[in-house]
């Protein structure tokens, strides 16, 4: 692509309640596309909402980005030659801008009140007419406006949209017509001079020389009023004139046909890091909301990702979040993407208080160390590997008494006994000596190998699920083992 100007994006997200999915795919996204072309990836802080912003939104915001890998290059702690980048210290812009647009006869003070406005929209309805704003106050003379004013009334600053219909290319959809009728005048400054989204966002993407827009469907419908509004700013001299291209990403759906709520637990990021995601498994699957590297890829990297993404190869069509797919993801990352070492490394908030259940001094990182290759190519999330290795650590095996219950069946005792006779005189504590020792006490009994090691592993491990045994068995050691065995025969003759 060639662009005769440096190509700007940005990710503009408000800080309100916890980052979620949806607004990780519209960063991501930007990125992506942002690295792609060599472009420049600003970071802007939409906080002009006093009543729902808050500075744990805003921190928590930036701790996503950074934990995702999504850098900026213009933006909070970076700042940049358009500084500053958080909405709510550049108020004064944004009034000089809405004097500017009133003054050059873009906007308007409309005096209408909410009663006012309800009873026309409710008139509209019943009449079968669109019901937006009807332009009222757009060619109120000076004796109304002096009225207006004489008696009080507070008034709001509106948008005169233009007579004609507005076209745009859209990146994903292709050319797009939205007549006068659908795309009434509207509010940019309260009547509290508080100005608005519909102001501040298009007023920073000007002065800030934005060139791409990505942003999710449901901004569509502002997309026309935007563009009318980046026009008037051309014309009066606002930021460097030139109306960005929009790209507007598909809707994600959750269950059935709904679409994924920031509300659904589903879509908090935060569970996605309490589960332990890698950020680069959760990016390649939120890519796939609407793109993909290849037919049949599902698994990449974000480098990979970088140096194919294509705006135009975006699919409109909503996508569904599929959590299981989101997981299988991960786990093939943690498998195939990260070093032992750096599995090992990335396991340690789960290895120790508030979500591994022992006491802090019985971690013996030797041994967790030699199971870990084996967890690797078992865990979904990093979580998983609490309960995989919980054996080694808690003085007494979890007592999960559904898995006792599957293994401790009638004559579990006896192959457990014949186990723990063979176990007791194995000289090398290897597994492959441990191993025959299983497998001669299952023969003893007419069982298979799968057989014969369930009631141990309950026994020692407490769950019918786990790692690999024989290596379990040979890293726990030979005196816990025995004396887990001892405790539940004592358990089955009790
Ligand atoms: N602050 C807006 C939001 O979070 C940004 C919308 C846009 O990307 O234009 O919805
Ligand atoms: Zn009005």
């Amino acid at each position: 692509m060639t662009s005769p100007t440096p190509l700007r994006v940005r990710f503009c997200p408000s800080p309100t309640g916890n980052p979620h999915v949806g607004l990780v795919r519209t960063a991501l996204f930007n990125w992506a596309f942002a690295r792609h072309h060599g472009g420049t990836m600003v970071f802007r802080i939409e906080d002009t909402d006093a009543a729902r912003d808050s500075e744990e939104s805003y921190q928590a915001l930036l701790d996503a980005m950074r934990w995702l890998g999504l850098t900026w290059d213009e933006g909070p702690e970076k700042g940049g030659p358009h500084a500053p980048y958080r909405q709510s210290q550049r108020m004064d812009i944004y009034a000089d801008v809405a004097e500017r647009l009133l003054a050059a006869g873009h906007a308007y003070r409309c005096y209408c009140t909410a009663d006012e406005l309800e009873a026309r929209r409710e008139a509209a309805r019943k009449a079968g007419r669109p019901s937006g704003y009807e332009g009222t106050c757009r060619a109120l003379t000076k004796a109304q406006i002096a009225a207006h004013e004489a008696e009080g009334r507070p008034s709001i600053v509106r948008f005169r949209m233009p007579d004609e219909p507005i076209t745009f290319t859209d990146l994903v959809r292709g050319e797009l017509t939205f007549t006068p009728e659908n795309v009434p005048d509207y509010g940019i400054v309260r009547a509290n001079g508080a100005p608005l989204y519909t102001l501040v966002n298009p007023v920073d993407d000007a002065l800030m020389e934005i060139t791409h827009v990505l942003r999710g469907e449901d901004l569509l419908s502002s997309t026309p009023r935007q563009i009318a509004l980046y026009r008037a700013l051309a014309e009066i001299g606002v930021g460097g004139g030139t109306v960005p291209a929009f790209g507007h990403l598909p809707y994600v759906l959750g269950e059935g046909t709904k679409k994924l709520s920031k509300r659904d637990p589903q879509s908090s990021l935060n569970l996605y890091r309490d589960r332990g995601f890698l950020p680069s498994g959760l990016l390649n699957y939120l890519a796939l909301l609407g793109w993909s590297l290849a037919e049949d890829r599902d698994v990449f990297s974000l480098e990979e990702m970088v140096a194919a993404f294509d705006i135009s190869a975006v699919n409109a069509n909503p996508a569904r979040f599929d959590l299981k797919k989101c997981e299988a993801i991960n786990a093939t990352h943690i498998r195939e993407h990260l070093s032992t070492e750096e599995f090992a490394e990335a396991c340690r908030p789960w290895l120790r208080a508030p979500y591994a259940p022992w006491k802090p001094e019985a971690y013996d990182p030797e041994a967790f160390a030699k199971l870990a290759p084996l967890a690797q190519t078992r865990v979904t999330v990093l979580s998983d590997i609490t309960d995989n290795v919980d054996f080694l650590f808690l003085d007494e095996p979890v007592a999960d008494e559904q898995s006792w219950a599957k293994a401790m069946k009638p004559g579990a005792g006896d192959v457990l006994a014949s186990a723990r006779a063979n176990l007791g005189a194995v000289e090398d504590w290897t597994a492959d000596a441990l191993k025959a020792a299983v497998l001669a006490a299952g023969e003893e009994h007419g069982l298979k190998l799968g057989k014969a090691q369930a009631p141990v592993r309950v026994a020692v491990t407490g769950r019918t699920v786990g790692l690999p045994l024989f290596e379990s068995l040979e890293t726990l050691g030979r005196r816990r083992t025995l004396s887990r065995i001892d405790a539940a025969l004592a358990r089955l003759s009790g």
